[in-house]
Order: C-alpha cells, then sequence, then structure tokens
C-alpha cells in the first residue's frame, strides 16, 4: 500500500524544503525526499561552502595585502587549509541540525532515498510507495562536464568542495560565477591560479563595466586569466600532473584541474516520462507562471525550471509562493522574476540588479537610456600600496529617469545592493536616489550622489 500525502517534495534542497515547511506550517500532511544531504546544492556544495571559503580568502588578503600598511607587523606562519575545511563541515553539520529540527517541529516526514515516478501521482523510493495530491519536483542541477579527451582528469564543483589539502597549481576552466569565485579564493589563498575563458572576458553577460574592472584587479591581483582558451585534450602526465592543450595550440601544466562551464538539470534519472511532464530539449521543466507543469498536480521549482534564475532565494521565494498557492488559499501568489538583486563573490565582489546599459538601450531606446557612472579607490585600500578600483553605475530609463540598472564592483558592493533592489523593486528613479542622504564615508554613498 502506498503512503499518502498532501503534498510531496522531491528534492531537499533550496526550493524544497522552503516549501515543504511552508506547506506544513498550514496543516498539510507533506513529506520531502532527499537522495543525499538536506540543504541540497547551497548548504553542502554550493553557497555555503563557497562562502566560507571566501571569507577565508578576505582574511588571507587582509593579511597580505593591507595589514603591514595599517601598521601591522604580521608574521603569517602558515595557513591549515584542512582546518578551514574541517570548520566549515562542522558549520554545514549545525545547519542539517537546524533543517532536522524546523522540519520535525513543522511535521514533516523526511524520506531519504532516491526518488523515481510510477506514474503522475506515485512515486518510488527504497521500493516503498508514496502518493501525493500535489508533487513539487524540485531536484536542482549537477555540474557540466566538457567533451573533450581526459576530461575525467578534472573535477568539478563538488569535487573542490571534497579538498582536504591546498593545491600548489590550478587551472579553472570557464567563465560565470563558479569560475571566476573559485578562480579568485584559490588565488587569493596562494594557490598559483589559471582562469582559462573560452571568449574575451569572464563573466560576459555582466556590464561591460563590471567586466572590464575584474579584469583589471585580476591582472594586479591574480588570479592570471587567459582569454579564448577552447581546451582540445587533458593529458595526465607521468609525474601526476596534468597538461590542458587548447584549441589556439597552447597548452599549460597544472596541479589540479577544475570543470566550471555551467550546469544541467537532475531530471534524466527520476523517469519523467511516467508522468508526461514536458521538458525542453536541455531537461529543463517547463512550467507556467503558477510554477505547474502540464501535468496537473505537479509543479517545479529551482535550478530546473526552464527559464529560471540559477539562485537559492529564488528556488526558496517560488517554493513558498507555491505553498502559499496551494495551501493557503492564494490563488494568485506567484514568483516575480524581474529585478532580482545577485551578488558575485568575486576578488572585489560584483553586485548588481536589473539591466545592463546595453539590455536598457535594446528596451527603451538609446535616446530614452541615461547612464550615471561612478569609479574611485576604495578607501580600505587607498591607505596601502594595493589600491582597489571600486566602480558603481546606475542605468537610467525614461523622462523621470527610473532605475532599471544598477551594477557595482569593489570591497564591500557585496553588502550594498540588497536595499537598493527594494528601491528598485518600489519603481525608485534617479531623484528618489538623489532624495536620500548619503552615509559618510562609505562606498554605497556613491549610489546616492552621482551626477
Ligand atoms: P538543489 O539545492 O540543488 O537541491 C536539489 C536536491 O534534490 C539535492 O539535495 C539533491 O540531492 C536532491 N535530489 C536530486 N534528485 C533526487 C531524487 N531523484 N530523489 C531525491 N532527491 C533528489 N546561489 C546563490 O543564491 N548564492 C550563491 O552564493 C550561490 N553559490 C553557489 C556556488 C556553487 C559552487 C554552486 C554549485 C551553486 C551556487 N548557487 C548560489 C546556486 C544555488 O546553490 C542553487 O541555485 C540552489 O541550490 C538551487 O536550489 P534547488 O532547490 O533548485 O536545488
Ligand atoms: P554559468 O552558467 O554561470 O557559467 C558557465 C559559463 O562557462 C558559460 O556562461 C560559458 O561562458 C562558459 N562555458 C560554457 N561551456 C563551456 C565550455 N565547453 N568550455 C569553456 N567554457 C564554457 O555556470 P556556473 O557553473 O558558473 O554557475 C551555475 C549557476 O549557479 C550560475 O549561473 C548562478 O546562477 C549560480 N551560482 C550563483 C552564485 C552566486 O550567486 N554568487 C555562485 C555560483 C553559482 P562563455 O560563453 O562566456 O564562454
Amino acid at each position: 500500500m502506498a503512503k499518502h500525502f498532501d503534498y510531496i517534495c522531491i528534492g531537499g534542497g533550496s526550493g524544497g524544503i522552503a516549501s515543504a515547511n511552508r506547506a506544513a506550517m498550514y496543516g498539510a500532511k507533506v513529506a520531502i525526499i532527499e537522495a543525499k544531504a538536506l540543504g541540497g546544492t547551497c548548504v553542502n556544495v554550493g553557497c555555503v561552502p563557497k562562502k566560507v571559503m571566501w571569507h577565508g580568502a578576505q582574511i588571507a588578503e587582509a593579511m597580505h595585502l593591507y595589514a603591514k600598511d595599517y601598521g601591522f607587523d604580521v608574521d603569517v606562519k602558515g595557513f591549515n587549509w584542512s582546518k578551514l575545511v574541517e570548520n566549515r563541515e562542522a558549520y554545514i553539520s549545525r545547519i542539517h541540525t537546524s533543517y532536522d529540527n524546523v522540519l520535525g517541529k513543522n511535521n514533516v516526514e523526511v524520506i531519504n532515498g532516491f526518488a523515481t515516478f510510477i506514474d503522475a501521482k506515485t512515486i518510488a523510493v527504497n521500493g516503498e510507495h508514496y502518493t501525493a495530491d500535489h508533487i513539487l519536483i524540485a531536484v536542482g542541477g549537477e555540474p557540466t562536464i566538457p567533451n573533450v579527451p581526459g576530461a575525467e582528469y578534472g573535477i568539478d564543483s563538488n569535487g573542490f568542495f571534497e579538498l582536504n589539502e591546498q593545491p600548489k597549481r590550478t587551472a579553472i576552466v570557464g567563465a560565470g560565477y563558479i569560475a571566476v569565485e573559485i578562480a579568485g579564493v584559490l588565488s587569493a589563498l596562494g594557490t598559483d591560479t589559471h582562469l582559462f575563458v573560452r571568449k574575451e572576458s569572464p563573466l560576459r553577460s555582466f556590464d561591460p563595466m563590471i567586466v572590464d574592472t575584474l579584469v583589471e584587479v585580476m591582472a594586479a591581483e591574480g588570479p592570471t586569466l587567459h582569454t579564448h582558451s577552447i581546451p582540445k585534450q587533458v593529458v595526465k602526465e607521468a609525474d601526476g600532473s596534468i597538461t590542458l592543450h587548447f584549441e589556439n595550440g597552447e597548452s599549460h601544466n597544472t596541479d589540479l584541474l577544475i570543470w566550471a562551464i555551467g550546469r544541467h538539470p537532475a531530471t534524466d534519472k527520476i523517469n519523467l516520462q511516467a508522468t508526461g511532464v514536458e521538458t525542453n530539449a536541455r531537461g529543463y521543466i517547463k512550467v507556467d507562471q503558477y510554477q505547474a507543469t502540464n501535468v496537473e498536480g505537479i509543479y517545479c521549482v529551482g535550478d530546473i525550471m526552464e527559464g529560471g534564475i540559477e539562485l537559492t532565494p529564488i528556488a526558496v521565494k517560488a517554493g513558498r509562493q507555491l505553498s502559499e498557492r496551494l495551501f493557503n488559499n492564494k490563488p494568485e501568489a506567484k514568483m516575480d522574476y524581474t529585478l532580482v538583486p545577485t551578488v558575485v563573490f568575486s576578488h572585489p565582489p560584483i553586485g548588481t540588479i536589473g539591466l545592463t546599459t546595453q539590455e536598457a538601450i535594446e528596451q527603451y531606446g538609446e535616446q530614452n537610456v541615461k547612464v550615471y557612472q561612478s569609479g574611485f579607490t576604495a578607501m580600505y585600500t587607498a591607505v596601502t600600496s594595493h589600491r582597489q578600483p571600486c566602480k558603481m553605475k546606475l542605468v537610467c530609463a525614461g523622462a523621470d529617469e527610473k532605475v532599471v540598472g544598477l551594477h557595482g564592483i569593489g570591497y564591500t558592493v557585496d553588502e550594498m545592493i540588497q536595499g537598493f533592489g527594494v528601491a528598485m523593486k518600489m519603481g525608485a528613479t534617479k531623484a528618489d536616489f538623489d532624495s536620500v542622504v548619503a552615509i559618510h564615508p562609505t562606498g554605497s554613498e556613491e549610489f546616492v550622489t552621482m551626477r
């Protein structure tokens, strides 16, 4: 006999946990099925361990680049990578406990195992069958490995978090968030780090001001950036090192190779065909604006939905909104995917909301777009010999100069932009920004004093 629930969430990651808890809080009988560890990508092999490593890298930079000019006679005796990893994993283990507690408090049944569909209403886990009136698919994605000979000699971002020793030399292939973040962390921690991008720059979808500044800082501080580098073959040498050969004829020898070329949805192993749920050619699940698939009673949120944005708060919010709609009598509750603030934890960090200059021109016409920019040396670095730029930009549209794009790169930009996201969601104009009294001396004051 199958055990029946009001709601089953497949995948105990960002989207699944958020949706399950919210549904249970409204009295629904809920189960969540997780094949690995609660918390999913974000908690176990994503945002959380990444941010811990980034903080470690910030401390290394403070000691190596800035402390001396602030008058400290610092003698760094060493860096214990495995100590940092141990403390990071202990922290993650505490997050697991807290998830267990909250799910327990909400009476959500946690089923450990890999879920596959039997039909559109029935799921099998470890030989047991479960049915539900409503089923959420939130199985997330997996790192993609390129199809080049020897690709197996490289690791992916999951493998990066398994490293118990600091690599001496690392090559990272990729041009997105993960490549830039991991390269920045390793470089700041002292690994000889080389970032290989296949086109002219990393983060090509970001505003050019951001990209140019990032490339400028990389040239000054590392990692070493190699452009127009398309991997052709990877060779494992007799001494255990790895040589990457590129289509441009160049090659690079390293100790560790990390692929960071994007992720793909984990929908291929759940027997989705038994449900009739439609996907696109790449396996992303098609949903309407209410997260509903083409099959009644089956929904999808997070990294596996077509046209989504692969960020934890997106999965969380979409999951919660769905539960508000299904279990709290809010038929119009839905996720708003516009003006999403996002940060790349690069060195220095990048924050961005809304349209790039080019996107604004395409949407509003060049004559209707006005751009304000500011550039300065971050004060934290200005008194040292390692001066680092901070650049900011507001993209405004229409006669009232509505702020449709906000971009920044520099010291603490990661902590500056959340509140500006609120203002932009409320439709703030440049005049609204200017009406606010600046907080001095900060970097964020530049966003309200641009001329
Ligand atoms: P996931 O969190 O991936 O959860 C899916 C879960 O489903 C997993 O636990 C998996 O084990 C489980 N599962 C899969 N198949 C089955 C099955 N058949 N049965 C049972 N369980 C199954 N986002 C940010 O916002 N900020 C960041 O700083 C950030 N940093 C990142 C750094 C890295 C290195 C990576 C890889 C990602 C990062 N992200 C970040 C993205 C973020 O982690 C994802 O967008 C988010 O985790 C997606 O949530 P999800 O619920 O869709 O899927
Ligand atoms: P992304 O999709 O961000 O970037 C991958 C990039 O790698 C592509 O854009 C492409 O850039 C390049 N690429 C693709 N295929 C190849 C190839 N065969 N060889 C070389 N380069 C290739 O993927 P990530 O894996 O970096 O991250 C996945 C998502 O996770 C992100 O988009 C983001 O949403 C989320 N994330 C968020 C973080 C945060 O919020 N701070 C941190 C980490 C991840 P190009 O076309 O320019 O070559």
